[in-house]
């Protein structure tokens, strides 16, 4: 799988943006699984990102 590295990606059309709650400026980042678990009690922690954001691993999505 080839890495993005233009201008046109946004996480906000990347099939592993994951929405909360229809707002659409902020989302999880489902790519990875959880980062960090404080405690054995609580869940793991998805990266939150922004809409305009972006990485090398995007996809777009498709519907
Ligand atoms: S951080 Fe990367 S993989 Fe995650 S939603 Fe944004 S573009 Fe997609």
């Amino acid at each position: 799988m080839p890495l993005t590295t233009s201008g046109t990606a946004a996480c906000s059309s990347c099939k592993f943006f994951d929405a909360e709650g229809g707002n659409t400026a902020l989302g999880l980042c489902r790519y990875n699984p959880p980062i960090s678990q404080p405690t054995g009690e609580t869940a793991g922690v998805w990266p939150k990102v922004n809409a305009m954001d972006w990485c090398g691993h995007f996809e777009p999505a498709t519907t």
